[in-house]
């Protein structure tokens, strides 16, 4: 039985590069028919901030990657939030230092400080409080049992740390990465629970895993170097492991490093799902949905960073995505996040829904313009720009002009198609338009172009300034569309309004 979760810490808003974390585990769930869990792990007091929580469901739910199990829909294996279940952890960690895996320090802050500096001193190339160190430290190996427990019925502060065997080879096996190999030499005596009596990540992570019988763990890359230890963690409490697969990291533009908050900022896209305002300094933080984004392109943006399908698809539903996903097919190496390639996405997914959505998620745009136009004309809109747009707002600042006249003309427009001869040619094309009956399309191209043939001019030195009359600038949609659709007495108005106005 396949069962995978996701387990963020909520320290802040959740990073594209979780929900990546989470998609992934959702796709394998879904495509093995498993169960997807979402487990808060809430235990780092010092680090949690109100309303990340609420921010990562909302998140979750927004891009459809619904759990099975959770904290809010609860599931047989909870409580699914970490700060919950202090005691389960609390009884685990005994039973560690039981069997030995596991003892009490009582060093202070400033106890480890002079141990690092005294290492660094004698230009050891690392500081770790092992089996090496911990002889000089105040432990349970070097104070005698009765003075262990004494300290601790005195109430003195305490950890619990792991006892890690001195040179131990350590072989994992991550299904990305093949097999890892570790010498425990490197590793450090890690805290497993604090002296405010919450568990560290290590040891709650483990625990849960175990009990909520975690078949395979699926999480980031920076997670990798905690592997072997949570390999031993396994081996100490005598359980089976499960399998693990650490996604790559997601890399800024030019591949250079982690993505971060500051590359959308300097460069204009967002890195969190969601709108965030931070609740200590206030700063706002855009997110994707408030950018414009569908749910849908986001999904397939993250698909495709660390994955591909092994052929040239690029536009996948959720559905597909299940069907074709698998954990071989997740690459090593760092993904490169391409902003146009997101934007690029979007229209994709855009261009993919029906004209009757569009219409539906554009109105409350017009609306708050204060605009109401019928669906006939709504949907004809949407059809002549469909293909123009990257994002919903598009439809308004790409085609306003097909809901009131332009108040301003584009300057370099202006420059380009409005020569001395213009007006003049302005106020003829006006009054053949008033002679035109049929106005359709069609027509309208058929009549303009015979009137300009036999005037001798060119297309563009009529079409390109009609446009700009019509629209306020020199590119958009199919012009004689445009022109039957607007109709004719607006189009009429326009041309005078601008014969007077362009240039003043
Ligand atoms: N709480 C960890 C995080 O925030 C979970 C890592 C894991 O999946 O084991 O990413």
């Amino acid at each position: 039985m396949v069962r995978v979760r996701f387990a963020p810490s909520p320290t802040g808003p959740l990073h594209i590069g979780g929900l990546r974390t989470a998609l992934f585990n959702f796709l394998f769930a879904r495509k093995n028919n498993g169960k997807f869990i979402l487990r808060i792990e809430d235990t780092d007091q010092l680090r949690y901030v109100p309303g990340a929580e609420d921010y990562i469901i909302e998140s979750l739910r927004w891009v459809g990657l619904d759990y099975d199990e959770g904290p809010d829909v609860g599931g047989p294996k909870g409580p699914y939030r970490q700060s919950e279940r202090v005691e389960i952890y609390r009884k685990y960690a005994q039973e560690l230092v039981d069997k030995g895996w596991a003892y009490y320090a009582f060093d202070t802050p400033e106890e480890l400080d002079a141990m690092r500096q005294r290492l660094r001193e004698a230009r050891s190339p690392v500081q770790l409080y092992n089996h090496i160190t911990r002889s000089e430290m105040k432990n349970s190996f070097t104070l005698s049992e009765s003075e262990v427990k004494e300290r601790i019925e005195s109430g003195e502060p305490y950890v619990i740390r792991f006892n890690m065997p001195a040179d131990r080879q350590i072989v994992v096996h991550d299904i990305i990465r093949g097999e890892v190999k570790v010498n425990s030499n490197t590793l450090d005596d890690k805290v497993l629970f604090k002296s405010d009596g919450f568990p560290t990540y290590h040891l709650a992570n483990i625990v849960d895993d175990h009990l909520m019988e975690i078949s395979h763990v699926i999480r980031g890359e920076e997670w990798l170097p905690s592997l072997p230890l949570h390999v031993l963690l396994y081996e100490a409490f005598g359980w089976e492991s499960p399998q693990f697969a650490h996604l790559p990291l997601i890399l800024k533009p030019n591949g250079k490093g982690k993505l971060s908050k500051r590359d959308g900022d300097q460069m204009g896209f967002p890195v969190f799902p969601l709108d965030w305002t931070d609740p200590k300094t206030g700063e706002k933080i855009r997110g994707y949905r408030e950018w414009g984004y569908l749910p849908e392109a986001v999904i397939n943006i993250l698909a495709m960073l660390g994955w591909n399908p092994g052929t040239d698809q690029e536009i996948f539903t959720l559905d597909e995505l299940i069907e074709q996903f698998s954990l071989e097919r997740v690459q090593k190496s760092g993904a490169k996040f391409d902003p146009d390639k997101a934007r690029w996405f979007n229209q994709q997914h855009l261009r993919r829904k029906s004209n009757e959505e569009l219409a539906g998620m554009f109105r409350p745009i017009l609306q708050l313009q204060g605009i109401e136009v019928d669906d006939r004309y709504l949907l004809r809109v949407i059809e002549l720009l469909k293909e123009r747009v990257e994002f919903v707002e598009d439809f308004w600042t790409k085609g306003y002009f097909f809901f009131e006249a332009p108040r301003s003309y584009d300057p370099k427009g202006v420059k380009k198609a409005w020569k001395e001869q213009t007006p003049q040619i302005m106020r003829e094309l006006k009054e053949k338009i008033i002679q035109i009956q049929d106005f359709t399309s069609e027509n309208i191209e058929r009549e303009l172009k015979q009137w300009i043939e036999s005037k001798g001019l060119s297309f563009s030195k009529v079409f390109t300034p009609l446009r700009l009359l019509v629209q306020g600038s020199t590119s958009g949609p199919h012009l004689f569309d445009m022109l039957e659709l607007i109709g004719k007495d607006e189009i009429i108005k326009r041309i005078e309004y601008g014969i007077e106005n362009i240039k003043k």
